[in-house]
């Protein structure tokens, strides 16, 4: 822990104090019969030692490298000089517990022996997986899947947008491009992340990253999250109904989840910030336009934003081939130019949100490949950037308090999470603390 006086000024100090002590009030306040054991649990220590080519005092010999083409169990034994008559065996052993064919080169290895021969053979099927097959002192044969645990920590990310949401994020870690696509899917009812950021905007994310052996793996799940977009925050938070569902809400309760998405198309993965823009062009709404053009690559998978029943499809000279959705009976989603109308989607048919129905293209009256997305609303036509889209299911009335409470501390957690005056233990005693809070754990 690094305490240098001169680093943080007395607001700071204030900060903390008060959030540390409103943590525990809360805590001791809400959670009167609720264990608070987990908070020690942080990590789970990883049980798989680390094998390279080495040579132990006590006369083991490992071998560990990658499968090469063409080579298959058997002649991986046989190369590595495995007795030849364990080799049937130790085959038969894998094959009941793994699909032999899934063996395959460029996956790594390793064989053990000791003074009585073949020791152990294994086999990683995943970065946290192996298949182990071993001789025992008997000289049995016998063969397990092994997962080693992840090692979980609660930590913030943050950054600031320079490009587009997937190059900024590359830039920022390993993983990022799989960040890039957890917000866009946390943030597709209120931010198109296509067509809505700009250079400066920012965003700072409580979430849970996965390790293994100190390495960095993945994201686990994001339990908060503050995203400025053209000066405007979104905050998002992750809570836990009495029922013990989990769901995201904006801090005052209403549902992240909207009846439309901002937009149809997914969350590409673009990069380089002029052609970003160059390719995403957007042409204004006008009533005699009756939607919005999204310019996107030939193929582009196009999504219902609302869960709905396909009101009709077909060809025609101005829209090409096109979908019509409605969603009850106030609204009606319109998309056109597809390349292609996906199998199944036809007139009557039930569709979810975020499904796919379709493909870009250029059919019918268009320049290049972009979609068309119209909405109408009671019959007219709307602007559906403009749209308040209705939400459903907000915090309910029993879970309101804690609700109020979990956001209170949680985001004043992001005033102290990026210092470096609180050291690592502190940190994950207290994050703990305000997820057992929240209804989620560790
Ligand atoms: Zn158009």
């Amino acid at each position: 822990m690094e305490f240098n006086s001169r680093s943080f000024g007395k607001r700071r100090i204030t900060v903390l104090l008060l959030v540390v002590l409103s943590v525990l009030f809360l805590l001791l306040k809400t959670c009167k019969h609720k264990k608070i054991e987990k908070i020690e649990s942080v990590f789970h220590k990883s049980e798989f030692s680390g094998s390279t080519v080495s040579k132990s005092k006590e006369d083991k010999l490992e071998f560990k490298r990658k499968v090469r083409r063409g080579e298959n169990l058997a002649s991986i034994l046989f190369s590595e000089n495995v007795d030849q008559s364990l080799i049937p065996a130790i085959i038969s052993k894998t094959g009941e517990i793994y699909d032999l064919k899934k063996i395959i080169a460029g996956n790594s290895f390793l064989i053990s022996f000791d003074v009585n021969g073949f020791r152990l053979f294994r086999y990683s099927i995943a970065k946290n997986k192996y298949v182990e097959v071993s001789k025992s002192g008997n000289g049995l044969i016998s063969g397990r899947i092994v997962e080693i645990p992840y090692e979980i920590r609660v930590e913030f990310v943050s950054g600031t947008i320079r490009g587009s949401l997937y190059e900024s994020l590359t830039i920022l870690e390993e993983g990022g491009g799989e960040l890039a696509e957890h917000l866009a899917a946390l943030y597709e009812y209120d931010i198109d992340f296509n067509r809505d950021i700009r250079r400066g905007d920012s965003f700072t994310i409580l979430l849970e990253k996965k390790y293994l052996k100190g390495k960095f793996l993945g994201y686990g799940r994001i339990f908060a999250s503050e995203f400025v977009n053209r000066g405007k925050k979104t905050s998002v938070i992750r809570f836990a109904s009495q029922k013990g569902k989990s769901s995201y809400y904006h801090p005052d309760g209403k549902a992240v989840k909207k009846m439309f998405l901002r937009c149809p198309l997914p969350f590409l993965r673009l990069t380089s910030g002029f052609g970003f823009r160059k390719r995403h062009p957007v042409t204004g709404f006008s009533a005699v336009h009756n939607g919005i053009d999204l310019g996107a690559a030939r193929g582009t998978i196009v999504r219902s934003t609302a869960d709905g029943r396909v009101f009709s499809t077909g060809y025609n000279r101005f829209r090409g081939k096109y979908i019509v959705v409605s969603h009850g009976n106030r609204y009606k989603t319109h998309y056109y130019h597809l390349s292609r109308i996906r199998k199944g989607i036809g007139r009557g048919k039930w569709v979810k949100q975020g499904s796919v129905i379709g493909y870009v293209g250029s059919t019918g009256r268009s320049t290049g490949p972009h979609l068309h997305y119209g909405l109408q609303r009671g019959g007219r036509y709307i602007n559906p950037l403009r749209l308040n889209s209705p939400s459903r299911n907000p915090v309910k009335k029993c879970d309101k308090e804690r609700f109020g409470n979990s956001v209170k501390i949680i985001f004043s957690l992001f005033e102290i999470g990026n210092t470096d005056i609180l050291n690592d233990y502190l940190k994950q005693l207290i994050f703990n603390s305000a997820l057992n809070l929240i209804g989620d754990s560790i």
